[in-house]
């Protein structure tokens, strides 16, 4: 794999051989649009660190990808995690007879890493069933979406930035907690009876066979 900075030193000593920048994309295969050579991909850059995306298609993807890189410390994977990043396409001009560096496209986008979703252990198929039957919750309202898995307990928190005053976040974004509502699905069940789909050997389903022992 060629990285851009194999590719800088290329296109400066193409350069210092006297080499035009038309003869230069030419050479290296790389995109001239009138007085600027364009490297392929992008770069971002959060404040702290320069990464180089040489296979990103446009900004966003640039910027997506800087965030899934990244350790970010907070959500612990559960979360979707935003950060803002610089991204720009990496470019040379020539400015008073010297190859200069540029950032082409320079922008400020907000780079987005959603989690994956993680197993559930309740489920016989290892599919979670996610629910707003869970008696207190507010589950399908438009900005806030919160449900609840019936076999494990995992709450699935889902919000839009359409309204940031009352999703506090100003990016979509979802979060996973699991067994945070194990107690009230449990109580669910015992109300209601026990899903097909519950691994009797789970958390869930022991809990529930325990009571039939009483
Ligand atoms: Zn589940």
């Amino acid at each position: 794999m060629t990285t851009h900075d194999d590719t800088s030193r290329h296109v400066r000593k193409l350069f210092e051989q006297g080499k035009k920048l038309s003869d230069i994309a030419e050479i290296l295969g790389l995109e001239i649009d009138d007085d600027t050579l364009i490297d392929a991909g992008w770069r971002g850059d959060d404040g702290n660190a320069e990464v180089a995306f040489p296979y990103a298609d446009s900004a966003q993807e640039a910027a997506n990808e800087y965030v899934a890189d990244g350790a970010w410390g907070d959500g612990n994977g559960l979360s979707t995690v935003a950060v803002d990043v610089i991204v720009w396409r990496p470019a040379w001009r020539i400015v008073d007879g010297e190859l200069v560096a540029v950032r082409l496209d320079e922008q400020k986008l907000l780079g987005k890493q959603a989690p994956d979703e993680p197993p559930c252990d309740g489920a016989r198929d290892g599919e979670h069933d996610f629910q707003g039957a869970v008696h207190g919750l507010r589950g399908g309202a438009s900005v806030h979406v919160t449900t609840v898995c019936m076999l494990c307990g995992c709450r699935r928190e889902s919000w839009s930035a359409c309204n940031v005053v009352e999703t506090q976040h100003d990016f979509d974004g979802v979060r996973y907690t699991p067994r945070h509502d194990f107690d009230a699905v449990l109580e669910y069940h015992r109300v209601n009876g026990i899903p097909d789909n519950l691994d009797p050997e789970s958390a869930l389903g022991q809990a529930l066979a325990a009571d039939d022992d009483h």
